[in-house]
């Protein structure tokens, strides 16, 4: 039996709030377009976003303002034309959800509500009480639903079709049955989410795996500013699991072991809210220093026993229920232990401002294919990310990549037919993984990876740490050929599954590192321990790095452009 052809006008991969609103914004418009997902998209990680999503509502606020801080928190990293564009549309895109009936909490005169969040200069992120993400994700999958978008969900893409600069389509296979099909698209999407999970100590959910970024890779196709991973500063202490921003936008303080609100040393006028990259090296050098709390003396104490308790059961119900869950712990009654966690990717597949990718530094485009979302860098979050600008990222660009790729198919973007043997990387990937019997296993190789990752290339970085963990990523990735998995069914096959995202995850992880070593500064997210300040002459640029066949890695430099905000020393 030969492989099935499907033929769509656009086919979207990822069902989050990029690719829903990419989706819904195409349906709508009367092209055909089919929706790949590996989870059902309600279980999409944007699901769990809890605090908020910024717009400039606020009376003392302004779009200009939100742009700065943008600008501002992202070291001076962003593409301000982009950040321009989303600062100025955010307003719209909050009407736009609630008109599709997304209920914002609101404040007393019946207007939406507004919360500080860390590196903002006003109050600016609208939510639904800690439960942002989901609202808006059940909101836009209702109205896409309702608009005849076709999910293809538990399919798991696993090639891109790419030739002469051109995208036609993906392969993907159902995990039903693990039987590839291909998707043969005018122009194809991209909208994968984050890659927290390379962390042992992470926020993300398990699917965050990054797949789309080395499937991109694998072609030859550049990742842009990779080395910039934003650690939160505060993940449940043992798991990680995320306590929202909005707990310090709320009141929460910060004290180490001995008491002391020691954000005041760090960042004396924002203090908590300072920029999360900020409290997130705060957090981790008092624990350096001695000064942890809890069973291993890793975290620090987040207290909010001092605000009124209807704040919390209103405003954080979710973020109480967690803290008991996962820790036993009442914030009602006690502070709660904290740690950085792994939680955002500034980086990932470069895009120009309207979600075109581009194959390299010189911003050239790739043909038919665009990405919007965590799995993007369009720049607009640059060396580091403000709280509430990703949803807001996903489900503008998400609806900009849309509304691009319908411009494109109505110029005439023409089809590639694609051919069998398109699918024939995806089946031999398959078949490597389901026949090989070596002596590793991936639950191991993952936690050594994991394991290094945080160590080595987390909140604190050097030359000494980085090149430590390109050794262990080396010896992982020849390892891996030497895998085992146990199920060697077609059916349901986790296994399977794991062991194709552990091979991305090896693949991706190699670009964080390599990039943090080549940026002998220290911006944003990324902290070099040997090169502690930022240093704009040689390294306000993006990084465009691309991995060959045999895992080496090349790179080089891509404009960042500026605009109206000059850059200067952040200060919080
Ligand atoms: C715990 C947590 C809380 C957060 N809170 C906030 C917040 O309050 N405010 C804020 O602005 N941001 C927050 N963020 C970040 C924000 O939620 C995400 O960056 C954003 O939602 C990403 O949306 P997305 O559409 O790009 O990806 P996602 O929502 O992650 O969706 C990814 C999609 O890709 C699919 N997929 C991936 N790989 C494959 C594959 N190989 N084959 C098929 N399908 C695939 C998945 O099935 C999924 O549907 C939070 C993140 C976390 C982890």
């Amino acid at each position: 039996m030969g492989i099935k052809i499907h033929k769509y006008d656009a086919v979207i991969v990822g069902a989050g709030l990029a690719g829903l609103a990419a989706a819904k914004e195409l349906t709508e418009a009367g092209k055909k377009t089919a929706v790949i997902t590996k989870l059902h998209p309600l279980r999409s990680h944007s699901g769990a976003a809890q605090g908020g999503i910024n717009a400039a509502l606020g009376a003392d606020d302004s779009t200009e303002l939100h742009e700065f801080d943008t600008v501002k928190g992202s070291d001076y990293l962003a593409d301000q034309d982009c950040v321009e564009l989303m600062c100025t549309k955010a307003p719209e895109t909050i009407r736009w959800a609630e008109r599709m009936g997304a209920v914002f909490s609101r404040n007393e005169e019946g207007n939406i509500a507004i919360r500080p969040f860390g590196g903002q200069s006003q109050p600016r992120a609208c939510f639904a009480k800690d439960r942002t993400g989901l609202t808006l994700l059940q909101t836009i999958y209702e109205q896409a639903d309702r608009a005849g978008i076709e999910v293809f969900d538990e399919w798991y893409c696993s090639d891109l079709i790419y030739e002469d600069g051109k995208v036609s389509g993906v392969v993907a296979y159902n995990i039903k049955d693990s039987e590839p099909a291909i998707f043969n698209a005018k122009v194809t999407m991209f909208a994968t989410g984050g890659h927290g999970r390379a962390y042992r100590f992470n926020s993300n959910a398990h699917a965050n795996t990054g797949d789309s970024l080395s499937i991109v890779a694998r072609k030859g196709l550049p990742l842009e500013d990779m080395e910039f991973v934003q650690f939160h500063p505060s993940g449940l202490g043992g798991s990680g699991v995320l306590i929202s921003e909005a707990a310090r936008g709320e009141g929460g303080r910060l004290f180490n072991s001995e008491g002391e609100r020691f954000m005041t040393k760090y960042a004396p006028n924002a203090m908590e809210l300072a920029s999360r990259d900020v409290v997130s090296r705060a957090i981790m050098e008092e624990v350096r220093q001695g000064r942890g709390v809890g069973k291993d003396g890793q975290s620090m104490n987040l207290d909010l026993t001092h605000l009124d308790p209807e704040i919390i059961l209103t405003k954080l119900p979710e973020l109480r229920e967690l803290s008991i869950a996962f820790q036993g712990q009442d914030m009602l009654k006690e502070a709660i232990h904290i740690s950085a966690t792994a939680h955002y990717s500034m980086g990932g597949i470069p895009t120009n401002i309207n979600c075109q990718v581009e194959k390299n530094g010189n911003k050239e485009l790739v043909e038919g294919f665009y990405a919007a979302g965590e799995c993007a860098c369009v720049s607009v979050h640059g060396a580091n990310r403000l709280g509430a600008n990703s949803v807001l990222e996903a489900m503008l660009f998400g609806r900009h990549a849309g509304q691009n790729m319908i411009k494109a198919i109505d110029e005439g973007i023409t089809l590639r037919p694609a051919k069998a043997s398109d699918a024939d990387d995806c089946v031999n990937e398959m078949n490597t993984l389901l026949t090989s019997n070596g002596k590793e296993r991936v639950p191991g190789i993952r936690e050594e990876l994991q394991a290094g990752m945080t160590k080595n290339a987390g909140v604190f970085r050097s030359e000494e740490s980085l090149k430590a963990q390109l050794v262990i990523i080396d010896d992982l990735l020849i390892r891996f050929k030497d895998i085992r998995i146990d199920d060697k069914s077609k059916t349901f096959n986790t296994d399977l599954q794991e062991a194709t995202e552990l091979g991305h995850m090896l693949e991706f992880s190699k670009f964080i590192v390599d990039g943090a070593l080549n940026r002998e500064e220290s911006r944003g997210g990324h902290y070099r321990e040997d090169f502690t300040t930022r240093n704009d002459e040689k390294f306000m640029k993006h990084t465009y790095a691309y991995m060959d066949k045999d895992f080496k890695m090349r790179s080089e430099w891509g404009e960042v452009t500026l605009g109206k905000f000059e850059p200067m020393e952040r200060k919080y």
